[in-house]
């Protein structure tokens, strides 16, 4: 029987909601408890699979092949808790599963109501796996009073209640402006927030407020009064160097005490924080500092990018140095040299990206890499760049390129080196896609192992043969080349294990040159940093040594 946290936000969006809870859950891990994080979001996409990365940053992908919100990513680099397809949900899915009950005729002829068919059906996916941990902390986006959130605020409101007594407890963040002017810090704006809740309700039993200075014991006595909690839990929430200190943060404000009194837990266990203790130090003792140039596309973003920014931070954890990352542009390299831009850099990386744009500046950046010897990482559509670029410049194919890129103008232009790949194996099945099949769920998802060459620098770098990672792209670089392109250097060091899919080709020749057709970046955690990242900062470090 777990025991539930709901994690509700007020005043104002992007306070940390996420955070707090993968903070949250850290901490009742250093406690010895199991637990899982889950995301409910109101908005109507199904998932947010199609939704730009402008718009939305980057999409998670779990082992079970969801996409999901980012929010995932941080439980998982908190937790180590692989997150699932039922840990992510919205309004768009739930509607649409009730829609195709009702159509199936599953509620026998009954009116379909927002109560009690959506509502229940968000009752069932928040219950999923209710046995196997302690903990569910299960974060709503958006703040309270959106339109969107009320059928789910109601359903965590009935979920309480059909709930044993003390089963359930509600957190809620909000914001404490500070008047610069007057040298105060305003409470009305959480009073008026809580009041929005508790019509609907729920009465939280914490308040976690977000304040850029000093919450003075007045204020919090008041927001303890006005808010009908107890003071112990008004936890303050300054803002942080890093998300890293997160967990020790609210472990000294006392927030995991304030939960486990909350459902009377005592006494409380001890808790272990070696771990956050480690990464506190890492992160500021750092030795020194390493400059990486990530050239991509949505670069105005930077959550677009999210868990490779974090993985390079671990990457520079793990070798004791700071990472810091430029986001170039790659359409600046189609009108101006690569050099130019790139050469005050110790290591380059091509992220993941979908469309032609930018594509022939990517090119350009992996070729600069090669033929300067600096170390290069390309994921995914950075991987598929690498090897356009070796069939290009050395394979003798000129017009090498991306049947992504023909489909997208209509015509053919390419010598397709990476072609669309419409039929594979998972598991012991096999998947078939069309090329004119809706957007939505039809790529390459997921989990998915691979066979590393031995002898391969990569093999050496994850100390294995068999890998697992996660997948998600339409497109596949043709085994076809690989005969002539390991002639020139590029070596297909990676493959699944059925030997048809390219998944790391390195530059044998070089110092180090990876393009991988996975996203490593999703499984890298500040306490176990991914092996590939851990490695190309190491190579970087080392280039900045030799300079
Ligand atoms: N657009 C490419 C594909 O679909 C690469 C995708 C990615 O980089 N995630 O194969």
């Amino acid at each position: 029987m777990a025991r539930f946290v709901f994690i509700t936000g007020g005043v104002v969006s992007s306070l940390g909601k996420g955070l707090a809870s993968a903070a949250l859950g850290a901490l009742l891990q250093a406690r010895g408890f199991k637990v899982r994080l889950r995301k409910l979001d109101p908005y109507l996409n199904v998932d947010p699979g199609t939704m730009s990365p402008f718009e939305h940053g980057e999409v998670f992908v779990t082992d079970d092949g969801a996409e999901t919100d980012l929010d995932l990513g941080h439980y998982e680099r908190f937790t180590g808790v692989a997150a699932r397809n039922t840990d992510s949900v919205s309004s768009g899915r739930i509607y649409s599963n009730v829609l195709e009950k009702e159509r199936r005729g599953d509620y026998l002829g009954k009116t379909i109501q927002v109560i009690p068919h959506v509502t229940n059906e968000i009752k069932e996916w928040i219950d999923v796996g209710e046995d196997e941990v302690d903990f569910m902390l299960c974060e709503i986006g958006g703040t309270v009073g959106d339109i969107e959130g009320l059928p789910f605020f109601e359903a965590i409101r009935q979920f309480s209640q059909d709930k044993g007594r003390g089963q359930c407890i509600f957190m809620h963040l909000t914001l404490l402006p500070y008047l610069a002017a007057s040298g105060e810090l305003k409470t009305k704006p959480t009073q008026h927030s809580v009041k929005e809740l508790r019509s609907i309700g729920l009465q939280p039993d914490i308040l976690v407020c977000r304040s850029e200075v000093e919450i003075p014991d007045k204020e919090r006595s008041k927001i303890a009064l006005f808010c009908n909690v107890r003071k112990e839990d008004v936890i303050p929430a300054y803002d942080l160097k890093s998300i890293y200190e997160a967990p020790m943060a609210y472990h000294k404000v006392g927030l995991d005490q304030a939960v486990l009194d909350a459902f009377q837990i005592s006494p409380a266990p001890q808790p272990d924080l070696t771990r956050w203790v480690d990464v506190e130090d890492r992160i500021h003792n750092a030795e020194g500092e390493v400059r990486v140039a990530i050239v991509g596309k949505y670069t105005q973003l930077e959550d677009a990018y999210k868990s490779i920014a974090e993985a390079l931070t671990h990457g520079g954890m793990a070798n004791r140095v700071r990472v810091k990352a430029d986001w170039i542009d790659a359409e600046i390299f189609e009108k101006e040299d690569a050099a130019g831009h790139l050469e005050p850099y110790q290591a380059i990386l091509v992220p993941g990206g979908f469309g032609e744009r930018g594509t022939e500046g990517k090119i350009k950046a992996a070729e600069f890499a090669r033929t300067h010897k600096v170390p290069y990482l390309g994921i995914c559509l950075g991987m598929q760049m690498a090897v356009i670029e070796a069939a290009r410049n050395l394979g003798g194919l000129k017009d090498a390129g991306s049947e992504e890129f023909d489909h997208e103008a209509g015509g053919k232009r390419f010598t397709p080196v990476v072609y669309h790949l419409k039929e594979w194996v998972q598991g012991n099945h096999k998947v078939e896609r069309k090329v004119g099949d809706a957007k939505g769920g039809t790529m390459r998802l997921g989990a998915y192992n691979a066979a590393l060459s031995e002898g391969s620098r990569v093999a050496e770098i994850y100390g294995n043969l068999a890998i697992d990672e996660r997948h998600r792209h339409r497109y596949e670089v043709d085994i076809k080349y690989r005969e002539a392109l390991e002639e020139q250097g590029l070596k297909f060091s990676g493959m699944s294990p059925d030997g048809k899919l390219p998944e790391i080709v390195e530059w044998a020749d070089h110092p180090w040159f990876i393009g991988v057709q996975f996203h490593p970046e999703l499984k890298s955690k500040p306490f176990d940093p991914h092996p590939l990242f851990a490695d190309f900062v190491r190579a970087a470090k080392e280039m900045s040594r030799l300079v």
